[in-house]
C-alpha cells in the first residue's frame, strides 16, 4: 500500500495518480482517439479551443516565433495575438497554399508551425506533407487542428505532424450536448510534453463528458458516411442556384482544394461554405428568417443541420476576402430531399426581396 502510493508519480502518463491527470474513463477515451489517429497516446481537455492553446504553450516561449496559417479557427488566431504575444512570441501568419515554400519563412527562434486543414470558412487545404518535411528537417514542431476531417478521413501524424488536434465538442460526440478537446502526439516526448503542460494549467475533462464522447465514437463511420453524402448533395444542389458564385467544399472537383484533398484525404465532412452574391440586409433577413430544418448555430458536427453568416468576414492577414456573401453550411444527418426544400425555400424568399424595388 504504502509503495503503490510512493511510485504513484511512476503511472503519471498512462495511469490513475490524481484526478487533473484523468481517471479510468478519460484514459480510456484517451486511447480511443490515439488508436483512430495512429498517434502515441492523447490527452483529453476540457475543449478543443484548450486543445489549441495548451499545443501552443506546450512549445513557445518568450523571445520564440510561431508561423500560423492564416486561415485558422478564429479562437486560435485570438490566442495568438492575445496570449502569446503578450507573453513575448512572435507570431507570422502565412498563406495556405505554400507548400515547401514554408521554409523561406522560418526564422532561427522558429519553434512551431500550426495548421489547419481544411481552413475555417474558406476550406483551403495546405500541403501537409511538403510542409512538415521542411518544418522535420529544421526541428520545428508542427501541429493541425483535424477537427473537419476527423481521424476517419484524415491521419496528420501519416503525414509528418507531430500534434493532432480535435475539437471532440463536434463530430467525435455528434450529439451537441458536450465540448471537449484531444491533443494526439506523434511520439513518447510529445506527449510527456503536452500532458504535463494540461496539469500545469490544470485542463481536465470531466469523465461523463468523456464518456459521452467515447459513446459517439462508436457511431463516428456511419454518422460520417451520412454527413459526407448529405454535404455533397447540397453543395451540388447550391453550385447551380445563380445566386452562387462558388461552393467551397474540397470534395467538389471544381474546388481548387480538390487535387489535395483527393491525395491525402479519405473523405469529406458535413461542413462547407457557399459564397453568394453581396446580399443586401433585407435579403438576409428574408434567407435566414424562415428556415424550418436549418438552425443558425455554431458549432457544428452534431446530427442537425445549420447554417452561419460568415460576417464580419473571417479574419485574414495574406488570403484577400472575397467580397460576396459567405455563408457556412452544414449538413446534418436529415434526409437530404428535406434539407433542400428548406433551402429552395429560403432562395424563393431572397429571389421575392430581390423583385421588390429598394424602400
Ligand atoms: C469548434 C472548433 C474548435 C474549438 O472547439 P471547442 O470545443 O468549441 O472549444 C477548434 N477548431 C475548429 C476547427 C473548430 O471547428
Amino acid at each position: 500500500m504504502l509503495e503503490a502510493y510512493l511510485s504513484r508519480h511512476d503511472r503519471l502518463y498512462d495511469g490513475v495518480v490524481y484526478g487533473l491527470y484523468g481517471t479510468e474513463t478519460t484514459f480510456a477515451l484517451a486511447a480511443a482517439i490515439a488508436k483512430l489517429e495512429h498517434g502515441h497516446q492523447t490527452v483529453i481537455t476540457s475543449s478543443g479551443t484548450a486543445a489549441i492553446a495548451l499545443s501552443l504553450a506546450a512549445f513557445l516561449k518568450e523571445g520564440d516565433h510561431a508561423l500560423v496559417i492564416d486561415t485558422a479557427y478564429r479562437s486560435t488566431r485570438r490566442f495568438c495575438d492575445e496570449v502569446l504575444t503578450g507573453y513575448g512570441v512572435e507570431i507570422s501568419y502565412f498563406d495556405p497554399g505554400i507548400g515547401a515554400g514554408v521554409e523561406a519563412l522560418l526564422r532561427p527562434n522558429t519553434r512551431m508551425v500550426f495548421l489547419e486543414a481544411p481552413g475555417s470558412m474558406t476550406f483551403e487545404i495546405p500541403d501537409v506533407r511538403a510542409i512538415t518535411q521542411v518544418t522535420r528537417r529544421h526541428g520545428v514542431i508542427t501541429a493541425l487542428d483535424n477537427t473537419w476531417a476527423t481521424p476517419l478521413f484524415f491521419r496528420p501524424i501519416e503525414h509528418g505532424v507531430d500534434i493532432s488536434i480535435a475539437a471532440a465538442t463536434k463530430y467525435l460526440s455528434g450529439h451537441s450536448d458536450v465540448m471537449l478537446g484531444a491533443m494526439t502526439a506523434a511520439n513518447a516526448d510529445v506527449y510527456t510534453r503536452i500532458k504535463d503542460m494540461a496539469a500545469r494549467w490544470g485542463n481536465i475533462a470531466s469523465p461523463d463528458d468523456c464518456y459521452l464522447v467515447h459513446r459517439g465514437l462508436r457511431t463516428l463511420d456511419v454518422r460520417l458516411e451520412r454527413h459526407q453524402r448529405n454535404a455533397l448533395e447540397l453543395a451540388q444542389w447550391f453550385d447551380q442556384q445563380p445566386e452562387v458564385r462558388r461552393v467551397l467544399y474540397p470534395a467538389l472537383p471544381s474546388d481548387p482544394a480538390h487535387r489535395i484533398w483527393l491525395r491525402d484525404f479519405t473523405g469529406a465532412s458535413g461542413l462547407f461554405g457557399v459564397l453568394l452574391e453581396p446580399l443586401s440586409p433585407s435579403q438576409s433577413a428574408a434567407f435566414f428568417n424562415g428556415l424550418r430544418l436549418f438552425r443558425l448555430g455554431s458549432s457544428w458536427g452534431g446530427f442537425e443541420s445549420l447554417l452561419v453568416p460568415a460576417w464580419p468576414p473571417p479574419a485574414r492577414s495574406c488570403l484577400p476576402v472575397d467580397d460576396g456573401t459567405l455563408i457556412r453550411v452544414h449538413a446534418g444527418l436529415e434526409a437530404s430531399p428535406d434539407l433542400i426544400g428548406d433551402l429552395d425555400d429560403a432562395f424563393r424568399r431572397l429571389r421575392a426581396i430581390s423583385h421588390q424595388k429598394d424602400a
